[in-house]
């Protein structure tokens, strides 16, 4: 990847700035937003959030860990005096204060948040390593995602393609479709003592 030249990225952004009427209007990003409001750019082979990208550009870097707080609460804003650089803790607390919250409650209303969030990528972390750990095991006996097989040793039973590997209860759990008629069920890996792998 090259490193693209100050002037392009200027155009690029300048290009994409809707700028509002007044002397301190938003800069409203015009493509179109993420899930949560935020303007979404592409430069240089990357996707970049545009009011990070905007303000590393006019600004200078953001601090390592810092968020960019939009004071004017427009996230599709990327107009740089409207974004203040923030610890995540600030952050939440000042999204409490602007919904009224007292500044005791919303530091302990953002340090509720905090630690949500920390539970929610924890969960997110452990769910991934245990999917990784059944397909593991599931490799081991030669089952993987599109394996082929059936459910009992009598040759005429349906054919079975494997479409994902899970973990539930501590063991790995096979979701698969049926050959024939797309049918979706469940089975546990334990299970393939009676199944018989095709392919
Ligand atoms: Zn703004």
């Amino acid at each position: 990847m090259t490193t693209p030249q100050a002037g392009n990225l200027d155009a690029y952004l300048e290009a994409r700035i809707d700028r509002q009427p007044g002397d301190d209007g938003c800069w409203l990003w015009t493509l179109k937003p993420d899930r949560e409001g935020y303007g979404v750019a592409n430069w240089a082979g990357r996707t970049h959030r545009a009011h990070r990208l905007a303000y590393s550009h006019w600004v200078g870097p953001i601090p390592d860990g810092a968020e960019l707080d939009h004071t004017c609460e427009i996230h599709a804003c990327v107009r740089p005096s409207h974004l203040d650089p923030v610890t995540g803790l600030v952050n939440l607390e000042r999204k409490h204060l602007r919904r009224g919250e007292t500044p005791e409650r919303a530091r302990e209303l953002a340090l509720l948040d905090q630690q949500m969030y920390a539970r929610q990528s924890e969960k997110r972390r452990a769910d991934t390593a245990a999917r990784s750990a059944a397909a593991d095991v599931a490799q081991s006996v030669g089952v993987r995602v599109g394996t082929r097989l059936r459910r009992s040793t009598s040759k005429a039973g349906v054919i079975w393609r494997v479409v994902a590997i899970t973990a539930y209860g501590g063991e790995p759990w096979l979701t698969v479709t049926s050959e024939r008629t797309g049918y979706e069920d469940r089975m546990r890996l334990g299970d393939l003592a009676v199944a018989t792998i095709i392919t």
